[in-house]
């Protein structure tokens, strides 16, 4: 199932889409971390009771917000995780690159209030300069994580979303940590919806891709994952407990604004949509 937040007479609910997307379903249920707390039984049966009950309301007598808009803490994020990377890097130097498997990145990105689909990417004038997106395929843990195999990591996913870790490039590298350049406000677009696990088979093998403008910018499958994330949860619980409702974006392909040359970097008026296969589109606007 799909499920999302939304306001709807200026009170904020969580919901499920009908099949063709065209409807919500209210859920009782306070917000969507406290969603993702409800035993698997539970939800099913209330998510039962209210396609019952004839309360849908239509997408568009809602605006729908992040499926969770204030995540409880900073989202997990791998950076440089795709193979088109790893390639580029053996093409460079086979001796040096060829089979070797690179120890993940991860860096935290601060997130106080994820941006809505729809929402606005803030430009930060004065601030950033070369603003830029990244498309990434979000994975919620659904239950607490500690020292999982990755054999059984499947068990511990929630769900998926989309999530664009919009990068203030000359601020991530001017920094010797990325913090600061990935979690400004206004930076972590990401919806529209939740995928639940059981409707995508694990690993996800989907088409990631994004535009800006209309323009084609990425074009990848999340298969294509270096780390996977079956050793991304095995790894980070290792020794660190995940909690329910956490957020781990999995890095983007290629085909960012900082690999082009010249680079085509954001400005205000540009229009970003990120997509994944099974999940949705995720547009926002720059101002
Ligand atoms: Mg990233």
């Amino acid at each position: 199932m799909k499920l999302v937040t939304y306001l709807h007479d200026g009170k904020e609910a969580v919901g499920v889409l009908s099949e063709d997307g065209a409807a919500v379903c209210p859920l009782p249920f306070p917000d969507m971390n406290a969603l993702i707390e409800v035993p698997r039984e539970r939800l099913l049966s209330a998510v039962d009771a209210a396609e019952k009950a004839g309360t849908a309301l239509a997408l568009s007598e809602v605006t729908l917000l992040a499926p969770i808009p204030r995540p409880r803490q900073d989202v997990i994020c791998l950076g440089i995780n795709y193979k088109a990377h790893a390639a580029e890097a053996e093409k460079y130097n086979a001796e040096a690159f060829k089979k070797e498997r690179p120890i993940p990145i991860y860096f935290s990105k601060r997130v106080s209030e994820a941006v809505a689909p729809e929402g606005f990417i803030e430009s930060h004038p004065g601030l950033v300069e070369r603003l830029d997106y990244e498309a990434e395929l979000a994975v919620i843990i659904g239950k607490t994580a500690k020292n999982v195999k990755a054999a059984d990591a499947a068990d511990y996913i929630f769900g998926y979303t989309v999530l664009n870790d919009v990068s203030a490039r000359l601020l991530q590298t001017i920094h010797k940590q990325w913090y600061f350049g990935k979690g400004l406000d206004g930076f972590t677009p990401m919806g529209p919806c939740i995928t639940t696990a059981d409707k995508i088979a694990f690993p996800p093998a989907l088409g990631i891709s994004s535009r800006v403008n209309g323009e084609p910018r990425q074009d990848s499958t999340t298969d294509l994952l270096i780390t996977s994330i079956a050793d991304i949860i095995e790894e980070l619980s290792s020794g660190m407990t995940l909690l329910p409702g956490t957020i781990i974006a999995t890095g983007t392909p290629a085909g960012v604004g900082m690999g082009f040359d010249p680079p085509k970097f954001l400005k205000p008026g540009d229009v970003v949509e990120c997509s994944i296969e099974g999940i949705g589109t995720l547009r926002n606007t720059v101002r």
